[in-house]
């Protein structure tokens, strides 16, 4: 059975980055016909909330992203205790007293010496005489996971072979003093429990991914599959953290950005595939293939995206937005003539009241406005009227070109730019039309 899962923390809200992990995630659930479970890490009491995990649950949920099982780690605090037996039991797991500024220290001379900072496992010395001394002084012991120093090796789903040498790393610290485990034997622990077959994470775990597969193995369980995906940077290559805030998901919902603009986006971003726009995650899941992520770090481009959501919106048709255009009124004609010049879905508003007024007519030559207005069809204002309008305007007044049609459409709409005039007005109706023409509309 595929299972994955996407584990944030609930310590801030889900930025571009997340997102891409999570769809990645989910989309090779999908694809082996799998499933995909969220796993909040909340071991950190003091930076996890609940409002951050609704956060995360309801940017999920916009991405269209849904997930079998929701699991908390504050919640498995039993299962850590039990696995921290398991490993104490089997000698892996041994107490240190050593402060943060003595351990400091410790780095510090070795990397004067240009040497690796690697811990000096001086704890496996003590004598059970010196451990109850120390407590006797009130210290209390992290503990460290005492590393098997041969080279571990796996088989990357983005990046290949991979090695990592366990005689060239720091036996990890898997419990703090204060009792509390770190993130490593939890999420290995729960890697277990939840029978997850595939880690796909960011690449920034690959030193973890090493001394997880030992964590697994003392542990006696399978080893699941680890994929490691490059982290996203800026356009200038610059990290994304650096720009922090505008990259999160609910401020680019609140931009009008696309879901599923984002999401075309972020499953081919770093890939050999071609970023193509998406109209639904299954049209995605098709098309997904994680071994074609390259091992260089992919750029995100605000750009690129807000190109992609514009694109996106250009092809939507009335029933798909309908029900997120919350203005009375609208209907497939307006969304029609108006799809074609929106960047974002909230442009739409901006249309509707250049349609409706009230609007600020720009009137540069009032005279041959007054002239226009005389010659506007009689009838029913159709998609033909401005076609036999304009033609009757240049006719009578000689203007053609720019000359004609930029005081029409300065004058009807207020602005330069803008959908054809020929759909926009049978909208703005002959009303509207007389009244900006002749400068008695607002
Ligand atoms: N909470 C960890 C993170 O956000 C999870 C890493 C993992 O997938 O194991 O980096």
């Amino acid at each position: 059975m595929t299972k994955l899962r996407f584990a944030p923390s609930p310590t801030g809200f889900l930025h571009v980055g997340n997102a891409r992990l999570a769809l990645i995630n989910w989309l090779t659930a999908k694809k082996e016909g799998g499933e995909m479970i969220l796993r909040l890490d909340d071991t950190d009491e003091e930076r996890s909330t609940g409002e951050f995990a609704d956060a995360i649950q309801e940017d999920l949920k916009w991405l269209g992203l849904d997930w079998s099982d929701l699991k908390k780690q504050s919640d498995r605090s039993d299962a850590y205790t039990t696995a921290f037996k398991t490993l104490k039991n089997a000698g892996r797991l041994y107490p240190c007293y050593e402060t943060g500024e003595e351990l400091d220290y410790k780095r510090k001379r070795l990397l004067a010496r240009k040497l690796p900072p690697i811990y000096d496992r001086a704890a496996l010395d003590l004598t059970e005489g010196e451990k109850a001394k120390l407590e006797a002084e009130g210290r209390k012991p992290h503990w460290r996971f005492k590393l098997d120093q041969v080279v571990i090796r796996w088989e990357d789903m983005v990046r290949g072979p991979v090695e990592g040498d366990g005689a060239s790393m720091s036996d990890p610290v898997l419990i703090r003093s204060d009792g509390r485990p770190l993130y490593h034997m939890p999420s290995v622990v729960d890697d277990i429990d939840f029978k997850i077959s595939h880690v796909i994470r960011g690449e920034d775990h690959v030193s973890n991914t090493a001394l997880h597969i030992q964590i697994f193995e003392a542990l006696e369980a399978s080893v699941p599959i680890f994929g490691h995906i490059p982290l996203l940077t800026g356009p200038g290559g610059e990290p994304l953290s650096k720009r922090e805030g505008s990259q999160s998901l609910r401020e680019m919902r609140e931009n009008g950005i696309e879901a599923m603009a984002l999401n075309s986006l972020l499953a081919r971003l770093g890939s050999s595939d071609n970023v193509e726009i998406r109209h639904s995650l299954d049209d995605i899941v098709a098309g997904f293939d994680i071994s074609h992520f390259s091992r260089a770090a992919a750029k995100f481009d605000p750009a690129e995206l807000s190109n992609l959501n514009a694109k996106l919106l250009h092809e939507l048709d009335w029933p798909e937005v309908k029900d997120r255009i919350a203005i009375d009124g609208t209907n497939e004609t307006f969304w029609c003539a108006i799809r074609g010049n929106l960047t974002s879905l909230k442009d739409a508003e901006n249309w509707w009241q250049v349609v409706k007024g009230p609007m600020t007519p720009v009137i540069e030559d009032a005279e041959f406005l007054n002239a226009a207005a005389k010659l506007l069809p009689d009838g029913e204002i159709t998609a033909e009227s401005w076609k036999a309008w304009t033609t009757a305007i240049k006719e009578k007044t000689g203007a053609k070109g720019k000359a004609l049609f930029m005081p029409l459409r300065l004058a009807l709409t207020g602005q330069p730019h803008g959908p054809e005039m020929n759909n926009l007005l049978p909208l703005i109706g002959r009303e509207n039309i007389l009244a900006r023409l002749t400068g008695a509309a607002d």
